[in-house]
């Protein structure tokens, strides 16, 4: 246990990501007090009882109300809505962060309800699984995973390194980026694999011909993954797409033109070119691995999926 980087710490949003903060910082100590508030009476109730939180209040405002840090751990749709809600309970000198899979976008929406004395400091912890909802969540899920911070241009130094220091308590490492390049990266390695994902799932489902029973018993890894993926909250990335539409369409753009050449060299027999292209997105493979962003095991990404706290 290490001393704590907050007295209080308020998480808005008890899902799977709240909830492994909250697991988290029990972990490591970094929190004097955990705060959780969930817009559903369920949620609170689950988290009441799973006990990743000191306190569950009823409000997103009677949780922020004193915090030293305040995560918003929320749909990027919601965010802009939470942080209006909370502006007028938030202590001078506290530190606003939030999880948002796309930066840009909710700066825009949350930026505008900070009040002066208060320091935005938007993240984005690159973990997560399949999973969502309060009892998803696990102590596990951030360590050794990167935490992508876009502190504003002239922001606070100091509440940038209070926050870098507690996301490595709880196993991170943390980087730094702008959030239009944070936006740019995550189309490419993130919300671009999604859309494509729920695109070949749905191609899948509208072949009459391969009947649900045969897609389900003779799923090979690649499909299975792609079935993984796609099963990933309808919510979240639906305001993921929304919000982070420029650098997905360019991106899908580029996706296209790669996919035109490929379907050109299947149909010519280029043997050649079909044999270099897999042997250089083999290296890309080799290199998450050395990173230690993932291990060679064949366990299609369901190591941590919802088994440990
Ligand atoms: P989740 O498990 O679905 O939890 C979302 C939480 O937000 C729930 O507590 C939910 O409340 C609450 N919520 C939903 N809509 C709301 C609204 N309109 N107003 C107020 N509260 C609302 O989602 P999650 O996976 O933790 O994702 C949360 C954030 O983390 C998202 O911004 C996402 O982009 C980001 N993120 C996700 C992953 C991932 O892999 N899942 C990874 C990195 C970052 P109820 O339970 O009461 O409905």
């Amino acid at each position: 246990m290490s001393e704590p980087h907050f007295q209080r710490v308020a998480l808005i949003g008890l899902g799977l990501i709240g909830s492994s903060i909250g697991w988290a910082a029990k972990r490591s100590g970094a929190a004097g007090e955990i705060v959780g508030y969930a817009r559903s009476a369920e949620t609170r109730e689950t988290a009441r009882r799973l006990g990743f939180c000191d306190t569950v209040t009823e409000s997103a405002a009677a949780a922020a109300n004193g915090a030293d840090l305040v995560i918003l751990c929320v749909p990027v749709g919601a965010c802009g809505a939470v942080a209006a809600e909370i502006a007028s309970y938030l202590k001078p000198g506290a530190i606003v962060s939030d999880v948002g899979s796309v930066k840009a976008a909710v700066i825009e929406a949350v930026a505008p309800h900070i009040p002066s004395g208060v320091h935005l400091v938007p993240g984005h912890p690159i973990a997560g699984t399949e999973h969502s909802g309060p009892e998803s969540g696990f102590a596990e899920l951030f360590d050794d995973r990167w935490c992508i911070l876009t502190p504003p241009e002239h922001g606070d130094e100091a509440a940038t390194h209070a926050l870098t220091a507690f996301w490595e308590s709880l196993g991170a490492k943390v980087t730094q980026m702008d959030a239009p390049h944070h936006d740019l990266v995550l189309a490419v390695t993130s919300h671009v694999p999604h859309a494509i994902a729920y695109t070949m799932v749905g191609v899948a489902d509208d072949l009459a011909r391969v009947t649900d029973r045969e897609v389900i018993a003779f799923s090979a890894a690649g499909f299975r993954d792609f079935t993984r993926i796609a099963a990933s909250d309808p919510v979240m990335w639906r305001d993921v797409f929304l919000a982070n539409r420029e650098a997905t369409l360019d991106i899908l753009g580029r996706f296209q033109e790669e996919l035109f050449v490929l379907r050109r060299a299947i149909r010519t027999g280029d043997a050649q070119y079909l044999q270099d292209y897999f042997t250089h997105t083999r290296a890309i493979r080799r290199g998450i691995i050395d990173a230690g962003q993932d291990t060679p095991a064949p366990d299609f990404g369901r190591r941590n999926a919802g088994t440990t706290r």
